[in-house]
């Protein structure tokens, strides 16, 4: 039997400037959506921005 108590889940980085998704994740969903913002790299504009999580 498993235990695994932990949710994990497929989310995708939206750039918060183009909406881009450009890249995938997995994050813990147990308490809701978490509220993450990153700098990444956007290929469409070529520099850094911030990307919000976005569920499917
Ligand atoms: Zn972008």
């Amino acid at each position: 039997m498993a235990k695994k108590k932990s949710k994990r889940e497929y989310v995708w980085l939206e750039c918060k400037d183009c909406k881009n998704r450009n890249y995938r994740t997995t994050v813990s969903v147990a308490e809701g959506t978490p509220k993450i913002e990153l700098k990444k790299f956007c290929k469409s504009e070529r520099k850094h921005t911030v990307h919000k999580i976005r569920r499917k």
